[in-house]
């Protein structure tokens, strides 16, 4: 797999250092509380395991399963719930973990969706975000890095369902998805 990607923009002692940082804030920002969160499947896998393990605080896990991709590099626009929440969220401190922003319509969709169930609050956590593919305005509370609009892929984001075990976030060559 290795071999597919023009480079290592993310390696995995900067990838571990950073979210650790995270969840030391999210467990600093939410003590006395018990929030939600609420991970988008499957690209946030990865980022949310290993940011849970870093929270001190009782928290409780839910997923959601969004589409917009499908098997190529852009999006679509159009966001379609594949697996709804099974928590009531009502009353709720909700934080939404998510992979990578990009035109920001997933998380906008996905805001407007839960202020519906009446959340006590919602934040977003996002491990990557690229600010320059925003479609729409989209505030990320906890965010792990900002990237170039190039397509990347591991640490749980694919190509075509691939890359995601790789434990470190890279840039795929072009060749691989023209
Ligand atoms: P948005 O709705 O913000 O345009 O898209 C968000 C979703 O698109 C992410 O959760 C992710 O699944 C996918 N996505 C956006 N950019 C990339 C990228 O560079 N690589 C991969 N693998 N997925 C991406």
């Amino acid at each position: 797999m290795r071999n597919d990607l023009a480079k290592i923009l993310i390696d995995e002692t900067t990838l571990q250092k950073r979210v650790k940082e995270m969840g030391e804030q999210i467990s600093q920002d939410y003590k006395d509380k018990t929030p939600i969160m609420i991970c988008i499947l499957k690209g946030g896998v990865l980022f949310l395991t290993d940011l849970i393990k870093n929270i001190s605080i009782p928290l409780e896990l839910d997923f959601m399963a969004l589409s917009s991709y499908g098997d190529t590099t852009k999006s679509s626009g159009v966001v379609k719930i594949k697996k709804d929440i099974d928590a009531d969220i009502t009353g709720r401190h909700v934080i939404i973990v998510e992979d990578i922003v990009d035109s920001g319509l997933t998380l906008q969709y996905m805001n407007d969706y839960f202020k519906q169930h009446k959340p006590a609050s919602t934040k977003i956590c996002a491990l990557l975000d690229k600010p320059k593919a925003h479609k729409t305005e989209i505030h990320i509370d906890y965010l792990g890095f900002e990237v170039g609009n190039e397509f990347v892929v591991g640490y749980g984001l694919d190509y075509a369902q691939k890359y995601r075990n790789l434990p470190y976030i890279g840039i795929l060559k072009e060749e691989i998805y023209t």
